[in-house]
């Protein structure tokens, strides 16, 4: 323990004190815990800041890790309504478009030549992908470059496809892991509590569900992510009962690779411009951010190692801020991020290797590339001098050489038609 944090410990409130104390000694920090350290102001925030720090360095080390990859949103149609997402367009809209296979192949070869290792594929439900469609983009995936780690489908488009195919979830997962999937984001998770469901998104994929989807993959081996997207209608308790769900799910399965928590960009959001739910906040403040990643790693940096700062949402900034906090890993170089844009996220598409690697050593770290599944991929010397040009680096105009998310949904060529007039997938 650091000499800083020993004297700050001194300083702070009595019943905080002994949930940090108690948790620098190894004992679990319990939802009543969490919810007591979420009043957490000031000289208290900082101790607890601390504590996350002093957690880290012990459960994850020194090292802060970052992945090379790319997103392919391959349609922005969707049949949901969920009141956050201001990414989906309807199949009436202008804006709604399709990538065709031989765009998402380009798009995957262009990124294992940039030097990415994976691919993130997630998009809308649309109304032209068939119980195949998932299962196919897996095989184009492959073709175009055989190595590269597919981590794709959310619980929510892995239900939608398993509907479309008629089998359970665990027949689909095989059939996907069949086909080259590697792993699963997380996400479609938002708070898992059914009531909180209802108000953000009526038709969203259940708890249960969720849990079914992602359990099913952990007992077939396909790792996954694990989120939560925070500050706009929960309640403390709301949090802290999701990450103890989360926590007792890895205590069952050891799948979990990470966990990210996101913060809701509520710009563009219907929930919050559209006035469709009351009492919504226009996400969380610098300060809850602080928090709920310090309590994060508290709470389940003990089962869950990996804690990832999202810089889209929370901006490259505030992100290397998090790494004083209970954070190990910065995330991906993403190359075309629309999910966020959409909803008004201002932190760009794509970030750059060099630049990840510049605020992590900024912060007195050591930059690691990592796969997917966090395993090394590179390890960096303390200086940038002898750090490899990467064709990433070279990347002056993101939008020029990735396309924009805004320039996709004015493209004719991809332009989304119904099932009928032109399928895809
Ligand atoms: S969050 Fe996903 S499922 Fe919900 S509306 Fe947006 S794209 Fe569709």
């Amino acid at each position: 323990m650091t000499t800083e944090l020993e004297s700050c410990l001194k300083t702070v409130s009595a019943d905080i004190r002994m949930i940090l104390e108690r948790s620098l000694e190894g004992h679990e920090v319990t939802v009543m815990d969490g919810a007591l350290l979420s009043e957490a102001r000031g000289t208290d925030l900082h101790a607890l800041c601390l504590v996350a720090d002093e957690l880290r360095r012990r459960q994850a080390g020194d090292r802060v890790t970052y992945v090379v990859n790319r997103n392919i949103n391959f349609t922005n149609v969707c049949i949901k309504n969920c009141k956050f997402c201001a990414f989906a367009r309807t199949i009436r809209s202008e804006q709604g478009y399709f990538l065709p296979h031989e765009e998402i192949a380009r798009r995957v070869r262009q990124a294992w030549d940039m030097g990415a290792t994976e691919v993130c594929l997630q998009a809308g439900l649309s109304p032209n992908l068939t119980g195949d469609s998932y299962i196919d983009l897996c095989r184009v995936v492959k073709e175009a470059a055989p190595d590269i780690h597919i981590h794709a489908f959310s619980p929510e488009e892995v239900k939608f496809g398993a509907s479309l195919k008629r089998v359970s979830f665990k027949d689909y997962l095989v059939l996907l892991m069949n086909a080259g999937l590697g792993s699963l984001p997380g996400t479609s998770a938002e708070i898992l509590n059914d009531q909180l469901r209802k108000i953000i998104a009526p038709t969203r994929i259940s708890t249960a569900e969720w849990v079914d989807v992602i359990t099913s993959a952990h007992e077939l081996g396909i790792p996954t992510t694990s989120t939560m997207m925070f500050g706009h209608v929960e309640s403390v308790e709301d949090r802290m009962g999701h990450m103890d769900l989360l926590r007792r799910i890895q205590r069952g399965t050891g799948g979990f690779t990470e966990f990210v928590p996101l913060s809701f960009v509520h710009e563009e959001a219907p929930l919050f411009v559209k006035g469709k739910v009351s009492g919504v906040r226009p996400g969380p403040t610098g300060d809850d951010v602080l928090r709920l990643y310090a309590i994060a790693r508290l709470m389940l940096g003990h089962d869950i190692p990996n804690l990832q700062a999202s810089w889209v949402k929370e901006g490259l900034r505030t992100s290397q801020l998090l790494l004083s906090s209970g954070v190990n890993d910065l995330g991906g170089t993403l190359m075309n991020e629309s999910i966020s844009t959409a909803a008004g996220a201002r932190h760009g598409q794509l970030m750059t290797p060099a630049t990840l690697r510049r605020v992590i050593r900024d912060a007195g770290r050591n930059p690691v590339e990592r796969n997917t599944c966090y395993r090394i991929v590179r390890e960096f010397g303390p200086t940038a001098d002898r750090d490899p040009i990467e064709p990433l680096d070279a990347v002056q105009d993101s939008d020029a050489v990735f396309g924009s998310y805004e320039a996709l949904t004015l493209d004719a060529r991809f332009h989304y038609e119904p099932r009928g007039l032109r399928v895809v997938g």
